[in-house]
């Protein structure tokens, strides 16, 4: 579903992505690992077309990102093209940046009426069934600040997936958590990964990558480090810059 090859990103002189090759299958849940600066934000950024690649491809269900080809050539999309394309790509971020004036409902629904051009009878009755399913069916009428952190996340991961998204990226959704509420989003996101929805996901939430991902990658310095079946990256890291950085969680 998702191809990545030889991704190149600066910021000015600065590298950020060196080369990143990724392949993701449909239905795989992958969890990128890595320090602080190691560019797993930006990676993500560039699957979403938020940010311009300098070098590489990116492609998501056989289209590449941003771009189209045309006689030989590669040419840049159009600002709708691009904007079509994010469409089918939910995103969760750490900071859950809901609409603070809408009520929990009106947060998700807001997309797939206002972006999609859904009927909004279906729409209402999409939302309340994904409320269901993230454990929020009392909390529709609400609004955001009347919510736990947690729970406005789990609205946020209900959002994301109301634009029926292909893939779904997840930048470190548990950071800005305070501890005793990073499980009920973990859980949600587990029974996402078992109802088999196409996962990145950033975390430091090793414990998330043992029990759900199919596959990690270890990111550092902008490069993918090492990458394979959790038992393989987590229980028996083969490069010495993987075994350090995990060393830091046991
Ligand atoms: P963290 O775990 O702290 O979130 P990360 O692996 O997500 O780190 P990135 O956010 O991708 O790292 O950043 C990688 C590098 O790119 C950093 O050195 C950062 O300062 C730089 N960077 C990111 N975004 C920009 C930007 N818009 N302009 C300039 N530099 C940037
Ligand atoms: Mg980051």
């Amino acid at each position: 579903l998702v191809r990545a090859r030889n991704v190149h990103k600066s910021f000015d002189q600065l590298e950020v992505l060196k080369g990143i090759d990724l392949d993701v299958a449909p239905g795989e849940v992958v969890v990128i690992l890595g320090p602080s600066g190691s560019g797993k934000s930006t990676f993500l950024r560039c699957i979403n077309h938020l940010e311009n690649i300098q070098k590489g491809s990116i492609e998501v269900a056989g289209e590449q990102i941003g771009f189209k080809p045309s006689r030989g050539r590669l040419v840049r999309l159009s600002n709708n093209a691009i904007a079509r394309q994010r469409r089918r790509i939910g995103m969760v971020f750490q900071q859950f940046n809901l609409y603070p004036h809408m009520t929990v409902l009106q947060n998700i629904i807001e997309a797939p009426v206002g972006v999609h051009g859904r009927n909004r009878q279906e729409a209402i009755a999409e939302a309340k069934a994904l409320l269901a399913r993230v454990g929020l069916s009392d909390k529709a009428d609400s609004y955001p600040r009347q919510l736990s952190g947690g729970q406005q996340q789990r609205v946020a991961i209900a959002r994301a997936l109301a634009i029926q998204p292909q893939l779904i990226l997840f930048d470190e959704p548990t950071s800005a958590l305070d501890p005793e509420l990073v499980g009920e989003v973990l859980s949600t996101m587990k029974d996402l990964a078992q109802q088999g929805l196409t996962m990145i996901v950033v975390t430091h939430e090793i414990g998330f990558a043992r029990e759900a991902a199919d596959r990690v990658v270890f990111m550092d310095g902008g490069h993918v480090v090492e990458m394979g079946k959790p038992e393989e990256v987590i229980g028996n890291p083969q490069h010495p810059r993987t075994q350090a950085f995990l060393s830091r969680f046991l």
